[in-house]
């Protein structure tokens, strides 16, 4: 059901300024960039290894992400999960009765289709369930 982390998010304010550590600083490399309507942010991916970082930078001051930003500051955001079919996954955690933040999947970077996890439920972690297209 769950195949490897896809990915960690990171929550930044300015992309601009957040590349310039993560690129210039720690000598990652930008691979993919998108914008998610849903969730109001722009997104780049920076592969690390067999998984990668996601940083998020909030396009509008209701996005999720830049709530996050004005209650907890920059930081990890979430960690992803890569599934192999996100129905099923969220039919089984539902049965759990594992804390939903969407119950049924969403459009997330790159046609992939994702979920996130109450953070309650879940130590205080968010997690993401994502299943990946084919362009990933
Ligand atoms: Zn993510």
């Amino acid at each position: 059901m769950i195949e490897k982390i896809s990915h960690i998010g990171i929550a930044v304010k300015n992309m601009q300024e957040a590349l310039s550590v993560f690129e210039d600083g720690i000598g990652l490399e930008v691979t993919s960039t998108d914008e998610v309507k849903a969730q109001k942010v722009r997104v780049a991916f920076l592969p690390v290894g067999e998984t990668r970082l996601e940083l998020l930078e909030p396009t509008q001051d209701d996005s999720p992400i830049a709530k996050f930003l004005e209650n907890r500051g920059e930081g990890i955001h979430h960690i992803a999960l890569k599934v192999t079919n996100i129905e099923e996954s969220l039919a089984k955690l539902k049965e759990k009765g594992v804390k939903l933040i969407n119950e049924e999947p969403v459009a997330g970077a790159h046609g992939t289709r994702i979920a996130f996890l109450h953070p309650k439920g879940t130590k205080g972690v968010m997690l993401e369930l994502v299943e990946e297209g084919e362009h990933e």
